[in-house]
């Protein structure tokens, strides 16, 4: 499909320009070439156009998913009735579940293994609506299941239409070798997995996680450090749970986002907005653990931070690869208007994994990533909630989703 033009009474661009009530969308080799009012002129047609009659739908963006943890070995369904009768994390972890438990499934799965189950999410990520992804690793800790986790996302990228990027997330958890000496544990990051991600490209961005039990502030700042000195973009768990001012540090060491944010201080709002990094939000992680609060997305948006909302697709707190789910949250949990929660989940997020040139808006020289909702305006896809309202998605300029199910050439 060289030739693409989408027609449709409702187009959300997620630019400045906001909506197109009635208008089309010329794709040309994978790239928005242009749009506006009314029927596409004439001189966009030839013969291999192909026609997508969107009228009565609503187009937005591709989505952007830019928190998830998508490769990772088994699952925990076994900890719900625990987390139900609320059993104390740290209990669920001394009778061998919790991340520990994940990470002892990865490091046992092969690549093809983890392959076969993070196609499957990624899959359901573009039947609703999702076609672009960050993926941290993080559940293999250990040299070996690090590499091959991160290998197993590269070589996904190559082969499934959603666009990965990588994350480097060794500072996850402590892994049970280095119980009681995170100092090694850190040294042999930053000395043999770090300087190895970053000359194999393994990964572009790292992330640490920043809290309490984890890595403290000064443990993570200096990998954050070693991280930005070996070329990696910074992210961070930041102020999730306990406050230690895990905002302010992403914003002194100039991380692209900081994610979760629940206990964040006015001031580490402050310094984010003024140090430019995207606050990335994860009200489904909220819902999950039945936190009974979400992170106070509405005061940093009247700050002026930059908010993206994403999954934070995991095997322990947020076990869901459907961002239509979390627009639920967003929307009826945070408060947050239509309007609002889809920048969060397009050009926001795009800038929470430094792609904002290339995707999050429906504008000239974009790629072509658009999603088809059966919905006649924006307002309807949050009213209506609770179900796939995915008709289409194109992506790169193909058509990869059609009546809500995967297209012939992307189905494996
Ligand atoms: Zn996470």
């Amino acid at each position: 499909m060289k030739n693409v033009i989408v027609r449709s009474n409702c187009i959300v661009t997620c630019n400045e320009g906001a909506e197109i009530l009635d208008g089309y969308i010329h794709v040309i080799d994978g790239r928005i070439e242009e749009l506006g009012k009314g029927d596409a002129p004439v001189r966009c047609f030839n013969k291999e156009t192909r026609y997508v009659d969107a009228r009565g739908k609503t187009v937005t963006p591709g989505l952007i998913d830019a928190h998830t943890h998508l490769v990772h070995g088994g699952s925990r369904e076994n900890e719900l009735a625990l987390k139900l009768k609320g059993t104390p994390y740290l209990e669920i972890l001394k009778k061998g579940g919790g991340i520990l438990s994940t990470v002892e499934s990865t490091r046992k799965s092969t690549k093809e293994e983890l392959k076969t189950k993070a196609r499957k999410s990624l899959d359901q990520m573009l039947i609703h609506g999702t076609t672009t992804i960050e993926a941290k690793s993080g559940y293999g800790l250990d040299f070996e299941t690090e590499v091959k986790c991160l290998k197993t996302a590269l070589e996904l990228n190559e082969e499934h239409p959603v666009d990965i990027i990588n994350t480097y997330l060794g500072a996850h958890a402590i892994p049970k070798e280095y119980k009681d000496n995170i100092e090694n544990y850190m040294i042999f990051m930053t000395d043999e997995v770090m300087p190895y991600v970053s000359e194999n490209h393994l990964a572009e961005f790292m992330d640490v996680f920043c809290e309490e039990g984890v890595f403290s502030p000064q443990q993570s700042r200096v990998l954050m450090e070693a991280g930005k000195s070996l070329g990696f973009k910074l992210k961070i768990h930041a102020d999730e749970i306990v406050p230690l001012n895990g905002a302010e540090l992403a914003s002194e060491m100039q991380a692209v986002s900081a994610d979760h944010l629940l206990a964040a201080s006015e001031e580490g709002m402050e310094a984010m907005r003024k140090a430019d990094v995207t606050a990335v939000l994860l009200p489904g992680t909220s819902f999950y653990l039945m936190l009974g609060k979400y992170a106070d997305a509405r005061k940093m948006m009247d700050k002026g931070v930059r908010v993206a909302i994403a999954t934070d697709y995991n095997p322990g707190s947020c076990p869901t690869e459907n961002l239509q789910e979390i627009m639920t949250y967003a929307c009826f949990g945070m408060r947050l208007l239509p309007e609002e929660i889809i920048r969060c989940m397009t050009i926001n997020a795009a800038y929470a994994i430094d792609r904002s040139q290339e995707i999050g808006s429906i504008e000239h020289g974009k790629k072509a990533d658009l999603v088809v909702f059966d919905a006649p305006n924006l307002e309807y896809i949050f009213y209506h909630f609770g179900i796939n309202q995915v008709d289409k998605v194109i992506k790169d300029g193909k058509l990869v989703v059609e009546n809500g199910k995967l297209t012939e050439g992307v189905r494996v």
